[in-house]
């Protein structure tokens, strides 16, 4: 077990993020997806989990290419894994950047005609042809050059081999709905323009695309939120990853009509016992989560913690640093202060916390705060 962050005894919450099944997850999509080759997608902080921990847990069982957002991230997957191949999804940022990214074969992921003119004149200065990746927008409108242009680049490139193309992708735009037809008509789209490219690699799909079968996997698939044990699809359930717990700091009793927390928006209707944790909306908690007083509340049920074998309701406002809970089901003896309360894991899916607090897995991830204990638990595979 590796730790960092704040030391166990000092923190108010921790984290326990189990590498092992970080990586029995990898390889159980990977097994979904060969022959094609899965890579590991890391962006943000891989998922909120950790550049440094995760790249050399995915490497070891076989990850051999990541995708960051950021040049920043790509830095970092490149201090983890020094042979890996790298590719950077949003893209080319200017001509002064393109610098840095062949400093560190860093891969562009060329997403409009501009970056690719960028790449091209920076290939020509050097007098090197640099690998990059072209994004072909089949639907999602959010990045990639068009059909058209694509296709005008293959032609063209293939003539004056000024860039280095290696993979040709595209990102559909919902993949989580099995039988939503843009996802065929995306596919048919993308395979129109992968024809211009020959044989190079290709890549279509994330978590959920993985899942649409194999005319959807090309060369590449790209998992995230399932490798870190969100469910791609209904019904699917991945290993939990990640655990987080606040701890207990303070066990209060009251009264039948005191409210709870600001804006005196939880009533109680019974007497009570509440359990004052140590985590808040800093922490990344969402502040949607909150038993009543927030807007979101009409259309979703309060979150909830779990400890000692129950599920605990959150009462009133998620503040800051602390969150409240209704321990009173526990009984007198039931919690005690340094007790941890279970914000999400194994007993509280990381997908119906997020539900309960108007989000999805991916943004409560990607939001764990800063202030947390955290132990890596990695198996023989790991180092
Ligand atoms: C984030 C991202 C992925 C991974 O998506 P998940 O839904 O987490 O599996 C794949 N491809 C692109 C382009 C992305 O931005």
């Amino acid at each position: 077990m590796r730790e960092a962050g704040t030391k166990p005894h000092l923190a108010g919450g921790r984290l326990t993020i189990d590498l092992r099944s970080l990586q029995a997850n990898f390889r159980a999509l990977a097994k979904v997806a060969a022959p094609a080759r899965v890579a590991g997608i890391v962006k943000a902080d891989a998922y909120g989990i950790g550049i440094a921990e995760v790249v050399p847990a995915l490497a070891a069982v076989g990850c051999d290419t990541f995708f960051v957002a950021l040049p920043e991230e790509g830095f970092a997957v490149r201090r983890a894994a020094p042979q890996a191949r790298i590719f950077v999804l949003n893209g080319l940022f200017g001509a002064e950047a393109a610098e840095a990214y062949a400093g560190s074969q860093l891969i562009p992921v060329i997403n409009t005609a501009v970056d690719l003119t960028i790449w091209e004149r920076f290939c020509g200065r050097q007098g090197a042809a640099h690998p990059c990746a072209i994004h072909v927008d089949t639907g999602m409108n959010r990045l990639g050059i068009t059909p058209a242009e694509a296709i005008a680049f293959a032609d063209e490139n293939m003539l004056t081999g000024t860039v280095n193309p290696v993979l040709l992708m595209s990102h559909l735009a919902c993949a989580d709905r099995r039988d939503d037809p843009k996802n065929r008509r995306q596919l048919e789209l993308f395979r129109q323009v992968r024809r211009a490219f020959g044989d190079m690699e290709a890549s279509l799909v994330n978590s959920s695309g993985l899942l649409l079968g194999r005319d959807y996997h090309f060369g590449l698939c790209r998992p995230g939120i399932a490798v870190y044990g969100g469910s791609p699809a209904p019904g699917v359930t991945m290993r939990t990853v990640v655990t987080a717990e606040a701890r207990v700091v303070q066990i209060r009793y009251a009264r039948a009509g005191e409210t709870i927390s600001y804006g005196a928006t939880a009533v109680l209707e019974r007497d009570s016992i509440i359990a004052v944790a140590a985590a808040g909306y800093a922490d990344g908690f969402p502040r949607a989560a909150s038993g009543s007083g927030v807007p979101i509340r009409q259309l979703f049920p309060g979150g909830s913690g779990f400890v000692h074998g129950r599920r605990v309701p959150i009462v009133g406002r998620v503040t800051m640093d602390l969150t409240m809970f209704d321990v009173t089901d526990l009984g007198e003896d039931g919690i005690a202060t340094g007790d941890h309360i279970e914000l999400f894991g194994p007993n509280l899916p990381l997908d119906e916390a997020a539900r309960a607090a108007g989000t999805i897995s991916y943004e409560l991830l990607t939001r764990i705060g800063q202030r947390y204990h955290r132990a890596y638990i990695s198996g023989a595979d790991t180092r």
